[in-house]
């Protein structure tokens, strides 16, 4: 895919070249060949797209809500018939197996069919009135233009999930992606300008981050930003954002828990801990980061769950049988090394994996194998803080009030996963414990039809369901003195 064409920015309606015509080159983690060159943007063009989306908002504000769901099928529509082509965009930028870019690029068609739907379903509502002379209705409107900035670990799906109910509520968007997956990106939007979205409903910025994202902070125009990323992005900008009283939704960081009770179908339970912590090589905000197991049941699972994570074959993403790829980069991979080294220094036995892996080819890129711990105990890097990559941790607990209690002993609060064949434990840990979203049963538990968010610091706000279309609304009460 290397060429020397230098792919560009999207700003009303036009592919435009960087200022001073500045580019930056994204990199194949897997094998640190340099994929593209991508024109960089700064504050001027910035400004720029605001300005753009800002003259497309009175009219795509007002375009009916049926027509703008006409357009966001047509998205779906060309990303389902482009899954291929973008998949391997995805696995080529970020590593990850091009099965799960496939699965990516579906999920994110889904969330553009599913808001589709649901910009038609903005109700408002009238309010029975104290008076005889008046009358309430309150109405929602579009916020307003949207800056929209993502992460790289699923760039195509956290793309889809701010643009689709931002475009479906009437507002009109600029994307900035993040830098090293840039392509897919990029792919999204001319799915979005093929569909025929009309020019300065959707723009795309690149350049740094910080600048560029401070246009945003800073601009009357703006109304409201959207960030996923790491808590500590999202704290700086929040409190950038504060000044300017600025509309913001936070998706942030996670720690996420794995409960494992004594009563679980421990083969359930194995797939579904190894394929909770697996996924994406780890790098998903709502991974198993560590797993508690009760006593009773720990003998079984702990060496089932070995063998099934020594099952999971290392490569190329791009090879059809990989199931753990590159990592995005030598800093991410050296975190989960640190990781590893810092909980084997204080105690934790290594059950597998722990190395970076350089043999048939894989020197180049960034790959490790999946590894267990046990014997870990609260001061481990690895039980306090987001690893982000194959690292899976298992504490053997007593009973299940100290599973949740140690679970909930976190800053976090994105995911935590509860296995359990019990009703009643499905009910009463499920309802203990502190996060945004619990799978139960369930490695896979984010969807568009159902909110998704952080208790604590893993964010403000929730995308996906309903919830996800609100935050793109003002509301208003108009009130009536009919006499
Ligand atoms: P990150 O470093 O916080 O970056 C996220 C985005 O913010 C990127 O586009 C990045 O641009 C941009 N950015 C960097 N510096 C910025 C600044 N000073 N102001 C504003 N924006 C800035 O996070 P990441 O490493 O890409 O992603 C991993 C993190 O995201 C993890 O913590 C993960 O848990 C979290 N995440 C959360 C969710 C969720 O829904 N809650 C989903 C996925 C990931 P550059 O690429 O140019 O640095």
């Amino acid at each position: 895919m290397s060429d020397n064409k230098t792919e560009r920015m999207y700003i009303n309606g036009e592919w435009i070249e960087g200022p001073g015509g500045q580019t930056y080159t994204a990199v194949n983690p897997a094998t640190g060949e340099n994929i593209k060159h991508f024109a960089k943007g700064d504050k001027s063009t910035a400004a720029m797209a605001i300005e753009a989306a800002y003259g497309a908002m009175p009219a795509w504000s007002k375009t009916p809500a049926v027509e703008r769901g006409r357009l966001l099928r047509e998205v779906a529509r060309l990303m389902r018939e482009r899954c291929d082509r973008i998949a391997r965009v995805i696995t080529l930028e970020n590593g990850k197996p091009i099965k799960e870019s496939r699965g990516e690029v579906n999920g994110a068609a889904a969330h553009f069919d599913w808001y589709a739907e649901q910009g038609q379903r903005i109700y408002g509502r009238t309010v029975p009135p104290t008076f005889a002379n008046k009358r309430h209705i309150v109405l929602h409107q579009p916020v307003g233009v949207t800056a929209a900035i993502t992460p790289w670990n699923f760039p195509i799906m956290l793309w889809a999930r701010k643009l689709a109910p931002a475009l479906a509520a009437g507002c009109t968007v600029i994307a900035r992606p993040a830098t090293a997956t840039t392509l897919t990106a990029i792919e999204g939007t001319k799915c979005c300008v093929d569909a025929g979205l009309p020019k300065g409903t959707v723009n795309l910025v690149t350049g740094k981050a910080s600048e560029v994202v401070d246009v945003f902070v800073k601009s009357d125009l703006c109304r409201k930003i959207t960030f996923t990323g790491s808590t500590e992005i999202g704290i700086g900008l929040a409190e950038r954002a504060a000044k300017y009283m600025k509309r913001l939704s936070l998706e942030l960081g996670g720690q996420g828990p794995a409960l494992v009770l004594s009563d679980a179908d421990v083969e359930v339970a194995v797939k579904g801990v190894a394929g909770g912590k697996l996924r994406n090589n780890g790098q998903s905000c709502i991974a198993v980061n560590r797993c508690y197991v009760e006593q009773q049941i720990a003998e079984k699972f702990i060496p089932k769950l070995v063998q099934e994570v020594k099952t999971w074959k290392v490569g190329n993403g791009l090879e059809e049988d990989t199931d753990c790829g590159s990592m995005i980069n030598e800093e991410g991979l050296n975190k989960v090394l640190e990781h590893i080294e810092d909980a084997v220094k204080k105690g934790a036995k290594l059950l597998c994996g722990g190395k970076r892996l350089m043999n048939d080819g894989l020197d180049k890129g960034y790959f490790l194998e999946p590894t267990v711990l046990t014997n870990v105990t609260d001061e481990m890097m690895c039980m306090q803080e987001e690893t982000f990559g194959p690292l899976l941790p298992v504490m053997t607990v007593k009973d299940r009030d100290e599973a949740i209690q140690r679970a909930n002993n976190t800053k976090y609060g994105l995911s935590a996963y509860l296995f359990t064949t019990s009703t009643k434990n499905l009910f009463e840990v499920g309802e203990a414990l502190e996060a945004g979203t619990i799978g139960v049963n369930d490695p896979v538990p984010s969807t568009t039809i159902a909110p998704f968010g952080g208790y604590k610091m893993s964010g403000l706000g929730r995308e996906c369901g309903v919830e996800g279309i609100e935050a793109f609304l003002e509301t208003k009460h108009l009130s009536i003195n009919i006499e």
